[in-house]
């Protein structure tokens, strides 16, 4: 790590930067668009991020409508008269098709319905002024998507805004009102593993049985959370949402989470800034940028989306890195670096450093341990490092200095291919691990 004094990037380009950013991460979509899962497995979230809780799963070759993207994020249409989020990047977008459909401001106060009836399930209200994602209209009744599942309001209360959001896949269409009620009681789900039917939808609720993983039942009504049910045998009651595979689904093993994270890698130096040198002379941005692209490389195989804040041999002010990612939301920031001590061959190893203790250091442990591992380089340990891109992180944040560069033992790893590659698998094992227990945002 070796700071020179640089020029400040131009603060226009860098405001421009930020702006369309900004504006491009929530999109109403003029003309949705169906996707396809890519993923074996992908995960169907209650919001646009990993942390968002789970709400199913969907298999690869799965069709789904998209509504709206935020945060590259799709909010998806589900079998169920469902609403969920998946991951962008691990699904094709397909052609855009043309059942049209709205959004709308509330004109009067309305009730929101669970079907397009007026004896329908009140599943809440909008108010005058409320803004509405129109999903579909019917007629006297209108679709929209509410909270995570699909709800009805009259058309009556609500006016268009002129802007159109579009629904794909006829498939995927919602049956028309009649045939609405109909068509979710015909849904069976399977249980995924032993539960509870309760008595009603809440887990304090009185359990009437138990039964075991993989029956089937049929669902009679649903919440967000829960489906209310009924068993061969005749027995009713309500199961959570969570316990289930709903059709076009398989409980296979999870997606793992690292598929679903965004992370940004930050190959330190770049163009006029040639951070440190070996004793050949050779740059310190070279070998950052290397590492940087075989770790971004192995993420990317397991599904990961993977951000760079350079992936070319220029230069990048220190004070932009962390703001990617916060504008992507990132799961984690990585940065990549080599040291340099004061006289050359007189160090060797490497350290993982962190800032905040409370938001970095898990990561950073994960990480180290994955190299310790592995690697056969001195481990250094985790370290606090006051550095500028892990200081000035609103994200989980690392800093690490993977050798130093000044020593000739050294810098024979860190000009290697094989060490690269087991530096980005490392990153890879660390963060599953990372992930696996629970640590994100
Ligand atoms: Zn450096």
């Amino acid at each position: 790590m070796k700071i020179k004094q640089l020029k400040r990037w131009p603060l226009a380009i860098a405001v421009a930067l930020l702006i369309g950013v900004s504006a491009a991460t929530t999109t109403v979509l003029a003309e949705s668009s169906s996707i396809t899962v890519r993923a074996t497995v992908l995960n169907v979230r209650l919001g646009p991020g990993m942390s968002y809780g789970l709400m199913g799963q969907v298999q690869r070759g799965t069709k789904l409508t998209v509504i709206k993207q935020e945060n590259s994020w799709d909010q998806v249409r589900l079998a169920g008269n469902k609403i969920g989020w998946v991951a962008s990047w691990l699904v094709d977008q397909n052609e855009a098709t043309t059942t049209s459909a709205r959004t709308a401001t509330v004109t009067s106060g309305a009730n929101i319905r669970q079907y397009a009836s007026t004896s329908a399930k009140v599943l809440g209200t909008a108010a005058a002024g409320d803004t509405l994602d129109v999903i579909y209209q019917e007629g006297n009744w209108t679709q929209i998507a509410y909270h995570n599942t699909a709800a009805w309001v009259s058309t009556s209360t609500i006016s268009l805004t002129g802007k159109t959001v579009t629904l794909a896949s006829p498939e995927q269409t919602q049956p028309q009102s009649q045939k609405a009620a109909q068509t979710v009681s015909a849904i069976k789900v399977t249980t995924n593993l032993a539960v509870n039917l309760r008595s009603a939808a809440g887990l304090n609720a009185p359990v009437v049985t138990q039964l075991p993983k993989n029956t089937t039942v049929t669902v009679l009504d649903q919440s967000s959370e829960w489906y209310k049910v009924q068993t061969a045998d005749g027995k009713t009651g309500y199961l959570a949402a969570w316990t289930v595979t709903v059709p076009g689904t398989k409980a296979a093993k999870a997606a793992t989470n690292l598929a679903e994270a965004t992370i940004v890698l930050d190959p330190g130096h770049g163009g006029s800034d040639s951070g440190a040198e070996s004793t050949s002379g050779k740059y310190e941005k070279t070998y950052t940028l290397q590492t940087a692209e075989a770790i971004g490389a192995a993420l990317r195989a397991q599904g990961a989306n993977v951000v760079f804040t350079r992936s070319s041999d220029t230069f990048v002010d220190l004070a932009p890195r962390p703001v990617v990612a916060e504008k992507d939301h990132a799961d984690a920031f990585i940065s990549v670096h080599f040291d340099s001590s004061a006289n050359a061959n007189e160090a060797s190893g490497f350290t993982t450093y962190y800032y905040n203790a409370k938001k970095d250091m898990q990561l950073a442990k994960a990480l180290n341990h994955a190299f310790d591992t592995n690697l056969s380089m001195t481990n250094r340990g985790v370290q606090f490092g006051n550095y500028e891109v892990i200081r000035n992180n609103t994200q989980p944040a690392v800093l690490l200095e993977m050798g130093y560069i000044n020593s000739d033992k050294d810098f024979a790893h860190i000009s290697s291919s094989a060490y690269q590659q087991q530096v980005a698998s490392d990153v890879v094992k660390g963060l599953t691990a990372y992930f696996k227990a629970g640590n994100h945002q």
